[in-house]
């Protein structure tokens, strides 16, 4: 878990939800990947725009997508299969549908969130 928060707190390109998720197999980091990307410098955000509540319509916005997801870059950036692995998530208390069925079709046996995450990540 700490690895999670510090690939959060240095990797994360989102400033407002840094985001960081570590994937752990037979007790080696096997991935880890943070939250954002830099499309909101550039183009801002369709969401915002739009007022969508949080957790709703991530594939509107190329900055929001879900692909930019600590826990899908953390499966992406695996060499070694992730499937039976644990994944630790900072920063973040809930994981979006898309993240869930990626790390379901990544085989991904549990996810650990920070302790107190709901009161800690609003
Ligand atoms: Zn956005
Ligand atoms: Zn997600």
């Amino acid at each position: 878990m700490q690895a999670a928060k510090l690939v959060a707190e240095t990797e994360s390109l989102d400033a407002d939800h840094q985001t960081g998720a570590v994937i752990v197999k037979d007790g080696n980091i096997i991935g880890a990947g943070a939250n954002g990307s830099t499309w909101h410098e550039t183009h801002g955000c369709e969401r915002k725009r739009q007022n969508v509540p949080t957790g709703e319509g991530y594939e509107l916005c190329q900055g929001c997508h879900p692909k930019n997801h600590a826990e899908q870059t953390a499966i992406a950036s695996c060499e070694d299969s992730p499937s039976g692995a644990d994944l630790y998530l900072w920063g973040h208390w809930w994981c979006c549908q898309s993240c869930w069925g990626k790390m379901i079709e990544a085989d991904i046996a549990n996810v650990y969130l920070a302790e107190g995450a709901t009161e800690k990540f609003q």
